[in-house]
């Protein structure tokens, strides 16, 4: 055996259990009562959890905005990525106008491959139906590319598609394989909201969110869910943040309609009220945080299995980036960091604070994304056989978070000051020690591009039933 992992507590998707671990060529090879053997490499767990590596399935990396690219590089961002315990990214291929999927799927592995220090997917944003790119998605799929992601946002920026490229690449997709990803806001009428506030000298950070209010939300998924279903469609809600939304997502679970759903913590942890501080313009992302009822209800479809995956939305921005555009709310980079401190987050505020278990942590955080991206058992699972991405969590040691001790590029945390427990203190990637207490210590570009299978909805049914 390389390595023997001893004494600690295994916490999956299904249970806790004590066992020690043998690794072998880059897998799991024993998950046993005890050491069978010798080993290269002895790691001590005594008293400390044994994860598998968190899998983070929503991060922008290099994102090229209209004002502004994302601070955080491939290289930089899965740096931060290894120190907080996520052993897998998935990331998005930038669909240009009038672009093939597959150039676009080329040119943004050419930026990431050889540059990430930890495992990474892409998914496909389309954001048009032009010249061919319904044909290109099954030759995507082929790729290892099963998910694709579309805006009902972003009208002005060009990004947005109408409900009939909705309803073809919801088909289209389904019919291939794959699952499609929604950012659900409804574009036209946020932008007449944000119109009006603006025509009224409203700019402060707050009218971000009361450009936004959760009604465009809510009517953005109900449209989805209804489009999807229509179309035989495998949809996905990325970062749901309220409660009228998550209503729609249960009521499409009840009629039995293919939808899962995902949250962010700062959705779960943070509220609207940060926009009224003086730093207020640093917390805008969109969706907008929103009130304490939303999260609270968050939290509950979290236990409740409505909601299936915790990822982050990763898009940081530094001070200076978010205050280039001038004073409106509406010229703000939006976009927060998070790769790096989700899993002590959601461990102190979720697990620690009695509103998830330990293995509904797990399985929001690694399991479920695995199973619904293709990638379980590899990855997302501690059984023999699957990639030895693990991480060792000590749940009582205590942190602080800071901006200045955090490997992500930005001198600004939304999280500032914010005390609790539950660190990282061991991640390793394919049987690799890749960072260790808070130090990134992997080879660089260790990194590979993960190949996903095809979308079973039927080996996903991560929502209660009856
Ligand atoms: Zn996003």
């Amino acid at each position: 055996m390389d390595t023997w992992i001893r004494g600690g507590l295994v916490v999956t998707a299904k249970g806790s259990f004590r066992a020690e671990i043998g690794i072998e060529a880059g897998r799991i090879a024993q998950v046993s009562s005890h050491q069978k053997g010798s080993a290269a490499q002895v790691l001590d767990a005594e008293g400390k959890w044994i994860l598998p590596g968190i899998i983070d399935a929503h991060t922008h990396m290099e994102l090229p905005l209209e004002k502004a690219v994302s601070a955080d590089d491939f290289t930089n961002g899965t740096i931060a990525a290894a120190c907080g315990g996520v052993t897998t990214i998935i990331d998005f291929s930038l669909h240009r106008q009038g672009a093939s999927l597959e150039a676009c799927l080329r040119d943004r592995r050419r930026a990431a491959d050889g540059r990430v220090a930890v495992d990474y997917g892409l998914h496909a944003e389309i954001i048009d139906i032009g010249q061919g790119i319904l044909d290109g998605i099954p030759r995507l799929v082929q790729k290892g590319v099963t998910s694709f992601k579309l805006f009902l946002a972003y009208r002005r920026d060009g990004r947005m598609v109408d409900d009939g490229a909705m309803y073809a690449v919801l088909k289209r997709v389904g019919q291939a394989g794959g699952l499609v990803l929604v950012h659900a806001e409804n574009g036209p009428l946020l932008e007449h909201l944000t119109d009006q506030l603006l025509k009224q000298g409203k700019i402060a950070p707050v009218f971000h969110a009361r450009s936004r209010p959760n009604q465009v939300e809510e009517e953005a998924i109900r449209r989805a869910i209804a489009i999807s279903h229509f179309a035989r469609g495998n949809l996905y809600i990325v970062h749901l943040t309220t409660r009228q939304g998550l209503r729609a997502v249960q009521n499409a679970h009840s009629d039995g309609v293919a939808v899962w759903a995902e949250t962010c913590p700062q959705y779960l942890l943070l509220d609207e009220g940060a926009y009224l501080g003086s730093e207020g313009r640093d917390f805008i992302a969109t969706p907008p945080l929103r009130s304490r009822k939303d999260q609270e209800a968050l939290w509950r479809g979290l236990a409740q299995g409505t909601i299936s995956v915790i990822s982050t939305d990763h898009c940081p921005f530094t001070r200076e980036q978010k205050r280039q555009g001038g004073e409106s709310f509406a010229q703000v980079p939006s976009g927060l960091p998070g790769v790096e401190t989700s899993l002590p987050l959601i461990f102190s505020q979720g697990v620690a604070s009695d509103r998830l278990t330990a293995n509904q942590l797990v399985a929001a955080m690694s399991t479920n994304p695995a199973k619904i991206f293709g990638l379980y058992p590899t990855k997302g699972s501690l059984e023999v056989g699957s990639d030895a991405d693990v991480v060792i969590f000590d749940p009582e040691a205590e942190f602080v978070i800071s901006a200045e001790t955090l490997h992500t590029n930005t001198d600004f945390s939304p999280y500032q000051g914010l005390a609790g427990r539950g660190v990282v203190q061991l991640t390793m990637l394919r049987g690799l020690i890749i960072a260790q207490n808070g130090q990134f210590c992997g080879p660089s570009g260790y990194g590979k591009f993960l190949h996903r299978r095809k979308f079973e909805p039927d080996g996903c049914q991560l929502w209660p039933t009856g």
